[in-house]
């Protein structure tokens, strides 16, 4: 088997694998970059044509991928709903077949309903988690993995007698934690090939709790005072919102979250699960309606997404007299709508990676939080693994050769294992 790792031998995000065979040829992820010549990639540069894309590098030289040209690649596999796992398919040939989970599906979607990314035609094929599927002559388990989006996975990847285990992006200290031992597990061990991620190599002062940790941190904060809780979250970190969620219930607050993130959980709950959405059965979770962008669901996305959680709806008058009684999940487009909330006083808890906090537009959303009384505080614990799992995952799997991807610090993976073997970007090899 050959194998292609187009991008992410050096750097974080923008994961692109290709695996062939004599008779066919996959490729895992087609991630768009987090990083541009080493400095994190701009919001304008998405908008370049291709021409410009492939001469930056944003698309890799990859023949056969791509809408332009005659496809010839017999699948993509996607392991998570991440942009930097799947936001190249806006340039994949549409005759290639996309294989990933409902979860992940479902996600992308709601992404495209709600304008998140591109809207692009999505030629895709479900996959079900432990169940091995076969393209051609390769055969694919994938794993239910713990990570910060919904329903990720890892691969177990066999073509005859020699198998690659990718892990995608994962963690063990999510509410899936589980999950990860399950793949320890299971996985085959003595695998000719491990990919593993390794982002948080080069993270290793920060903190990493677990998400059951955080959850009770969470508790004590919003118990701390009679105020009103801000919380900034991504509306698609699921572990992260039931952790507020389940914290504001310890505290009987209501908890509110607004339309779009209603609709994340309202679509992912349809799968089949558990999870706590706006309806009658969590009566503590109302739906907070912000006005551009219930204007954009009127106009634009279709008034059912806005209809179908009124019965849940919470007003800005009721928030304002109710205030030290709310957890409300806000980002910075909300802003106007907050200030008109007129609320005093309260605790805004920043729950993303720090590195995303230095823009103008977020210190200015923080700044006007400070002016109106807010203490601002950070609660956060990483989407990816530890170095402590990292460990636990290669001894127990014990792979003959171990090639380091989605890390800054490939070097880093020679202090845990000396099977690593560092590659280049584009360089193909064989196992
Ligand atoms: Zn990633
Ligand atoms: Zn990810």
């Amino acid at each position: 088997m050959k194998v292609t790792i187009y991008r992410g031998t050096k750097e974080i995000g923008g994961t692109l694998i290709e695996l062939a065979t004599a008779s066919t040829r996959i490729l895992i992820d087609a991630g768009y970059p987090l990083f541009l010549k080493n400095a994190p990639i701009n919001d304008d540069i998405a908008k370049l044509p291709k021409e410009r894309l492939l001469e930056l590098g944003v698309l890799p030289n990859i023949r056969g991928l791509y809408s332009w040209d005659a496809a010839s690649f017999d699948a993509i596999v996607v392991s998570h709903a991440h942009i930097d796992h799947y936001g190249l398919l806006k340039y994949a040939h549409p005759d290639i077949p996309v294989y990933m989970s409902d979860g992940t599906r479902t996600l992308i979607e709601v992404s495209q309903r709600f304008r998140i990314v591109d809207t692009y035609p999505l030629n895709t094929v479900q996959f079900r988690m432990y169940e091995p599927f076969t393209i051609g002559e390769i055969c694919i388990t994938p794993y239910l993995m713990d990570h910060s989006a919904f329903d990720a996975a890892a691969f177990e990847i066999r073509v005859e007698e020699k198998t690659v285990i990718y892990t995608g992006d994962f963690r063990g200290h999510g509410r899936k934690a589980v999950c990860f031992d399950r793949f320890i597990d299971r996985a085959k061990e003595h695998a000719d090939l491990l990919l593993s991620e390794g982002t948080m190599l080069g993270r290793q002062n920060e903190v990493v709790l677990m998400e059951d940790e955080l959850e009770l941190k969470a508790t004590d904060i919003i118990r701390s005072k009679d105020a009103p809780v801000l919380v900034q979250s991504s509306s698609q970190n699921i572990d992260r919102i039931v952790s507020f969620f389940r914290a504001a219930q310890r505290c009987r607050k209501t908890f509110v979250v607004d339309v779009y993130t209603a609709n994340v959980l309202y679509e992912l709950r349809q799968l089949g699960n558990r999870l706590p959405y706006p309806s009658p059965e969590f009566k503590n979770i109302k739906v907070f309606y912000p006005y551009r962008l219930t204007q954009r669901i009127f106009n634009e996305i279709g008034e059912e997404y806005a209809k179908r959680f009124s019965a849940q709806h919470i007003s800005k008058t009721h928030i304002k007299q109710n205030q030290n009684n709310i957890v409300m999940m806000v980002r910075p487009s909300m802003r106007k709508d907050i200030e008109s909330c007129e609320l005093r006083n309260g605790t805004f808890i920043y729950s993303l990676w720090q590195g995303y906090r230095q823009s103008d537009y977020q210190q200015q959303f923080e700044e006007a939080l400070v002016a109106t009384g807010f203490e601002l505080k950070e609660l956060h614990t990483s989407g990816h693994a530890s170095v402590s799992d990292i460990k636990k995952l290669i001894n127990a799997l014990q792979p003959k050769k171990i090639v380091p991807i989605h890390t800054m610090t490939p070097d880093e993976f020679s202090n845990i294992s000396a099977c690593v073997e560092q590659k280049e970007d584009g360089v193909t090899f064989d196992i």
